[in-house]
C-alpha cells in the first residue's frame, strides 16, 4: 500500500461513505477507511433491519420542509442529487422498492441487506481500495488543508495522505455501530463549530405499569396528543409500539425532541392516545350501544374486540373498573361513557427519553453555515468534505437520514 497517493481518502463507511464511494469519478485513486471489521454496520440495522431507505416525495419544496433550519440552505444539493436519483441508483442496480405509508420507501425484499449489497458491489466495480478493521486516530491539518490522517496497521501508526479527504464518521447514535462521534473534536481543532448532539429520534419512557402488559404489541393509525402541563402541545396520526421500557414507533420518535424540550422545562407531559381517532364521539357512542343491543347475552370483553384491539380490552375494562365478565344487556350509559372516554383519551404518563445511545439520529455536529452544501467542502479547510449524520441538521423518522446521506455522499464523491 502506498501511502501518500491516494486522490480521495473517505473516513467512515457508513452509509454516507460508501455512497461516497459508489460516487466516484473514472481513473481516481481512492482508499475507503472504516473501524469495523465490515461497512454499514448501521445501515444494517435501519427500519428495524428493513431500511427505510429514502421518502417518495418528489415536491422538492415539501421534501426539504422536513429538514427545517436546514430547509432553505439544501436546494441546490437535492437539485443536483435527490429522491428520484437515489431510487434510480438502487433500482437500475437490480434492487426494486416499494412505498409504505407515509411515503416510507423499502427494499421489496425487506431487507437492509438488499441496500448494503448494492452499495458494496458498486465500491467494488470501482475498484476502491478498503481499509475496513482500521481506526483513523487523528487527523492532521494546518491552518487551510488537511495533510494527512494517522491509522493504525499492524500496530505501528502510520500517516495515510490524499489530495482530497471525504469525513463520513457519522454522529454519535447507536455507538455499538461505530459512530462515536470521533469526528467531533477533530473539526473542532480544525476551527469549525460543533453543536452538542442531543437525542432526537428517541423512544420515549413510562413507568405506567399497566403498559408492560402490551409489550410488543403494535397500534396503527391511533391519533397521539401530547399533553404539557395539563396543555394539548401538538397531535400526529400513526404507529405506536410498546415496548419494555414505554413507548416507540415512528409517530412517537417524530414526537420525541418535542416532548424533550417540555421534559427540559420540568413540565409533566402525559401522551393520550385517540384508539379509534376515525369515530367522533357520537359515532361511537351509537356504533358501542347497537354493540350491546346486538350481542347482549355476550362478555362485554368480547364485544370490544370488535372495535379495539383485543390486547387492549383488560386494560380499558381496568381503567374503567368494569366487571370483564358483563354482558352486552347489563353496560349502561354512565358505563359507555367511561369506555368512550378512555378508547378516545388513554393516557400514557411520559417520564423521560432513552438515552442518545438509543436515539435513531442525535441531532448537533457541524454548523451547515460552516460547509458549502453545493460540493460539502468545508468553507474552512480547503480540501475537506464533510457529509451524513455529522452535519448539523435535524430531521424526523421516515427515510430522510438516508436521503441526506444519499445528496450529501453523492456530490461530495462526485465532484472531487
Ligand atoms: C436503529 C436505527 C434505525 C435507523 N433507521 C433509519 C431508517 O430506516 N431510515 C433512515 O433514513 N435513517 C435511519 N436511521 C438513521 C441512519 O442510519 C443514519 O442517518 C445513517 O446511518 C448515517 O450515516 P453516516 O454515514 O453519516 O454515519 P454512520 O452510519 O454512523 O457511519 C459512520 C461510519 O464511520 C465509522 N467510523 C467512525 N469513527 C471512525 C474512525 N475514527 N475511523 C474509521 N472509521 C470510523 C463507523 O464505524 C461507521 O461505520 C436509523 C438509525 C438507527 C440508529
Amino acid at each position: 500500500m502506498s501511502n501518500t497517493d491516494y486522490d480521495i481518502i473517505i473516513i467512515g463507511g457508513g452509509a454516507s461513505g460508501m455512497m461516497a464511494a459508489s460516487s466516484v469519478r473514472k481513473n481516481k485513486k481512492v482508499l475507503l477507511i472504516e473501524k469495523n471489521n465490515i461497512l454499514g454496520k448501521k445501515l444494517l440495522i435501519t427500519g428495524g433491519g428493513r431500511c427505510n431507505l429514502t421518502n417518495e416525495e418528489y415536491d422538492l419544496r415539501k421534501l426539504l420542509k422536513n429538514y427545517k433550519k436546514a430547509e432553505q440552505f439544501l436546494y441546490s444539493a437535492f437539485t443536483q442529487y435527490g429522491v428520484k436519483d437515489s431510487l434510480i441508483f438502487f433500482n437500475t442496480r437490480n434492487m426494486p422498492t416499494k412505498v409504505e405509508n407515509e411515503g416510507r420507501v423499502f427494499p421489496v425484499s425487506d431487507s437492509a441487506r438488499s441496500v448494503y449489497n448494492v452499495l458494496v458491489k458498486e465500491i467494488k466495480n470501482k475498484d476502491i481500495e478498503v481499509l475496513s478493521d482500521t481506526k483513523v486516530l487523528n487527523i492532521l491539518h494546518d491552518t487551510k488543508q488537511v495533510t494527512g490522517v494517522e491509522v493504525e496497521v499492524n500496530k505501528k501508526k502510520i500517516i495515510l495522505t490524499s489530495k482530497k479527504y471525504i469525513l463520513a464518521t457519522g454522529g454519535t447514535s447507536h455507538p455499538e455501530t461505530g459512530s462515536t462521534g470521533d469526528a467531533y473534536d477533530w473539526l473542532k481543532h480544525m476551527g469549525h463549530t460543533i453543536h452538542t448532539p442531543k437525542p432526537s429520534l428517541v423512544p420515549v419512557k413510562s413507568n405506567d405499569a399497566w403498559l408492560k402488559k402490551l409489550q410488543g404489541i403494535v397500534l396503527q393509525n391511533v391519533k397521539i396528543h401530547i399533553f404539557a402541563d395539563g396543555e394539548k402541545k401538538n397531535s400526529k396520526k400513526g404507529k405506536i409500539l410498546f415496548t419494555h421500557f414505554g413507548i416507540s414507533g415512528p409517530t412517537v420518535l417524530n414526537m420525541s425532541k418535542e416532548i424533550s424540550d417540555y421534559l427540559n422545562l420540568k413540565q409533566k407531559v402525559y401522551l393520550s392516545v385517540d384508539l379509534l381517532s376515525e369515530y367522533d364521539h357520537g359515532t361511537l357512542n351509537k356504533t358501542l350501544t347497537d354493540l350491546f343491543q346486538n350481542n347482549s347475552k355476550k362478555k362485554i370483553s368480547n364485544i370490544l374486540g370488535n372495535v379495539i384491539n383485543k390486547n387492549l380490552i383488560s386494560i380499558i375494562l381496568q381503567n374503567t373498573k368494569i366487571d370483564e365478565g358483563i354482558t352486552g344487556n347489563a353496560v349502561t350509559k354512565e358505563m359507555r361513557m367511561m369506555l368512550i372516554e378512555n378508547i378516545k383519551n388513554l393516557k400514557i404518563n411520559i417520564h423521560g427519553l432513552l438515552d442518545e445511545s438509543e436515539a435513531v439520529i442525535a441531532d448537533g455536529g457541524v454548523d451547515i453555515k460552516e460547509i458549502d452544501l453545493k460540493t460539502m467542502k468545508s468553507k474552512i479547510i480547503d480540501n475537506l468534505c464533510v457529509i451524513g449524520d455529522l452535519l448539523n441538521i435535524d430531521r424526523p423518522s421516515g427515510g430522510y437520514s438516508l436521503q441526506l446521506c444519499w445528496t450529501t455522499g453523492y456530490i461530495a464523491g462526485n465532484t472531487q
